[in-house]
């Protein structure tokens, strides 16, 4: 689903990712862990072409997004393509970003109604639907600001499922989460993964990486270190800079 090969992207000359390889399978999970500033954010973002790659290779579901040989040029599909490709990505951040003058309802059928043309009651079915599937099924009338942020979470992913996507992006999804509303949703999570969505999870949360992920990748200053089976990683790491920095989270 994802394939990514030699990727580079600077930030004022800066480089942030350096020759970055990186295979989702369809259906699988891929969790993404590395300390503060290795780059882990901004590959979600090229990924889901919000950054534009600097160098190397990005196919998304078997399309080429994006390409620079060596010294050449950057080729890339064509904007509206790109959108379109986007369109089926979901994204979840750590700070829920649900708009605040929607209620949970509405904040689940905006884009299927205004991007995809769904007429509302249909949109108003699925995101019905939706919120029941992440626990949330009393909820609809709700503002953000009368959810917890577990149940605002869960209202960000049913969020991004509403628009049917292929790939879900979770970027350190329960960071700002109380402790006890995290499990809630990692549940919601690990439901997904079991339904067989094909997800990038960026998460410290190292459970869930060894229960859930089918792949585990470590990256620290802009580069991947390590990735294998996330058990064979997180017990037994080859490298000394995972090793330390498992050291120091778990
Ligand atoms: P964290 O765990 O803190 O979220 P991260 O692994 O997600 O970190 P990134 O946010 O991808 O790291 O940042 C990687 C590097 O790129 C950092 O040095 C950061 O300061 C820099 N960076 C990120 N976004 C930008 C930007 N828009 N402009 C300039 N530099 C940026
Ligand atoms: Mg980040």
């Amino acid at each position: 689903m994802v394939r990514i090969r030699g990727l580079t992207k600077s930030y004022h000359g800066k480089p942030v990712l350096q020759d970055i390889d990186l295979d989702v399978a369809a259906g699988s999970v891929m969790c993404i862990i590395g300390p503060s500033g290795s780059g882990k954010s901004t590959l979600l973002a090229c990924i889901n072409h919000l950054e534009r790659i600097d160098g190397g290779r990005l196919w998304v579901g078997g399309e080429l997004v994006g390409y620079r040989e060596q010294g050449g040029k950057l080729h890339e599909l064509p904007e509206r393509q790109i959108a379109r490709m986007r369109q089926r990505i979901g994204m979840v951040f750590q700070h829920f970003n649900l708009f605040p003058h929607m209620t949970a309802l509405q904040n689940i059928m905006e884009a299927p109604v205004q991007v995809l043309r769904l007429p509302p009651e249909q949109a108003r079915a699925r995101a019905m639907q939706l919120l029941d599937r992440v626990g949330l099924a009393g909820k609809h009338g709700r503002h953000p600001a009368q959810l917890s942020g577990g149940e605002q979470q869960r209202v960000a992913i049913a969020r991004a499922l509403a628009m049917e996507p292929r790939l879900m992006l979770f970027d350190e999804p329960t960071s700002a989460l109380d402790p006890e509303l995290v499990g809630e949703v990692l549940a919601v999570m690990k439901d997904l993964a079991r339904s067989g969505m094909t997800m990038v999870v960026v998460t410290h949360e190292l459970a869930f990486a060894r229960e859930v992920g089918d792949a585990l990748t470590f990256m620290d200053g802009g580069r991947v270190v390590e990735r294998g089976a996330p058990r064979a990683v997180l017990a037994d790491p080859r490298e000394a800079r995972t090793r330390e920095f498992l050291s120091r989270v778990l």
